[in-house]
């Protein structure tokens, strides 16, 4: 690729010497590419010609507290002062954040830290199948878990991929598609199906207890309860993959909300605020074959794992999850959406939705709740691109991509609220005429 002149703007330089220009498929936004991001504090976000935007994208969910939050920059600092990666030992903060996540999390005896999610999702996996000797992954239709060939099937699949094997990205060993069965989600006679026809060859069920990679599927309490029984009748390793749900939704994450324990649980996102971190943990006898212990099986590195900014930034973020009203405050923003949009919606006579959990919200173009995937596939797309684009023109950023969530931090406010109402009937209006 030629790289563009040096008078060229910022967009073209980048496309110069960044495929597509943005770090991300997940940033490979239509219209969208050419956003210079210059600034971001609290709820809000600024372009490089000065226009400041309400984010409600957030990342895809990190800054729970907002960007920058003073009390995480300060920890962030104050830690670069005296300490940063040495890739030996153990620090006090990681242990510190370690006991922090064991005491919190139910499922959580032991804990590993990564960088990302997709790395913690990854060795969940790659244990399981070390510890039952098995092949085979579960997964459902619309849950996101990460980058990596086992898992990267059947997100946001069409209409006519659903119930296939419907890879999202090219180079993937067909052998390794093979090895993950791809079940409708909140769907219980499938799992009793599948797991009467290949129990004794599934090594793991992964799921997003509620997968927020499609908006907001609510799970229905009989299906993760079948899901724990199935699991352990057949010494599969269950995984719920919180790294939206975990912090997010209670410190304890869904599996806390639900009464539910799995066997490993993953987390990223939202644990350290935007600074870049991934966590494993689970069952004590799983996670001590990990080889980060003696002698053990099953290998796990990363050279920046348990980096002392990250898990700073994780700590401060903890203690002020503890220490200040942020859930209730966020959980009622959240509710405020969700109660007072649809009157609005209705009155506009345009088929929609508000649903969600917590601070997490979305509008779908559709005449009722939806339940499972298939449900989602009645969502009018063009509606709800077009809607949020005409937000954004308007300084109200959710993410214009289809089934995408949005979310609230501790730095909205009631106000914002206010305006993302008054904005939502301007454009919904803009985009019925
Ligand atoms: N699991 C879930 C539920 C996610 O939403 C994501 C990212 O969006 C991941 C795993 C992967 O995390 P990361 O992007 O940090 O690798």
């Amino acid at each position: 690729m030629q790289q563009a002149a040096p008078s060229a703007s910022l967009p073209e330089r980048a496309r110069g010497v960044i495929p597509g220009g943005v770090n991300s498929g997940q940033r490979n936004v239509p219209g969208l590419t050419d956003l210079v991001i210059t600034r971001a504090q609290g709820a809000s976000f600024w372009d490089s010609d000065g226009r400041r935007y309400t984010d409600y994208h957030a990342a895809f969910g990190p800054p729970l507290l907002g960007h920058n939050d003073p009390d995480v920059v300060r920890a962030v600092a104050e830690a670069g002062g005296s300490l940063d990666l040495c890739g030996v030992g153990v620090t006090e903060g990681e242990v510190e954040l370690a006991e922090t996540l064991v005491e919190l999390v139910p499922s959580m005896e032991r804990v590993l830290l990564t960088s990302t999610g997709s790395e913690a999702t990854f060795h969940a996996l790659r244990v399981a199948r070390a510890a039952t000797g098995r092949r085979l992954v579960v997964k459902f239709q619309g849950c996101y878990h990460g980058w990596h060939d086992s898992v990267s099937l059947n997100v946001i699949s069409a209409p006519d991929r659903v119930g296939h094997k419907d890879p999202i990205s090219t180079g993937i060993l067909p052998e390794v598609l093979d090895a993950t069965l791809v079940l409708p989600f909140n769907d219980r006679d499938a799992v009793r199906a599948a797991f009467a026809e290949h129990g004794a060859d599934i090594a793991a069920v992964i799921l997003e207890p509620v997968p927020h990679n499609v908006g907001c599927l609510l799970p229905d309490q009989e299906f993760l309860v079948t899901l724990r029984e199935e699991c352990t009748r057949h010494g599969s390793v269950l995984v719920f993959d919180e790294v939206i749900t975990g912090v997010r939704h209670g410190l304890g994450g869904w599996q806390e909300v639900a009464g539910i324990v799995p066997d490993l649980t993953t987390m990223g996102k939202a644990i350290a605020n935007g600074y870049p971190i991934g966590a494993i943990g689970g069952r004590a006898d799983l996670m001590d074959m990990f080889s980060s212990r003696p002698g053990a099986p099953v290998f796990f590195a990363g050279t920046y794992n348990g980096h002392p900014a990250v898990v700073a930034a994780a700590l401060a973020t903890l203690r002020k999850l503890h220490a200040e009203p942020v859930h209730e405050h966020v959980f009622r923003l959240g509710e405020r959406v969700r109660t007072e949009l649809p009157p609005v919606l209705a009155s506009l006579g345009v088929p929609a939705v508000v649903t969600g959990y917590g601070s997490v919200f979305v509008t779908y173009f559709m005449d009722r709740l939806p339940h499972t995937y298939d449900d989602l596939l009645d969502n009018d797309t063009r509606m709800f691109v077009g809607y949020r684009r005409r937000m954004i023109d308007q300084g109200v950023f959710e993410l214009p991509l289809n089934l995408k969530r949005s979310h609230f931090s501790y730095a909205h406010t009631d106000a914002d609220v206010d305006r993302l109402i008054e904005v939502t009937e301007a454009a919904v209006r803009a985009q019925l005429a």
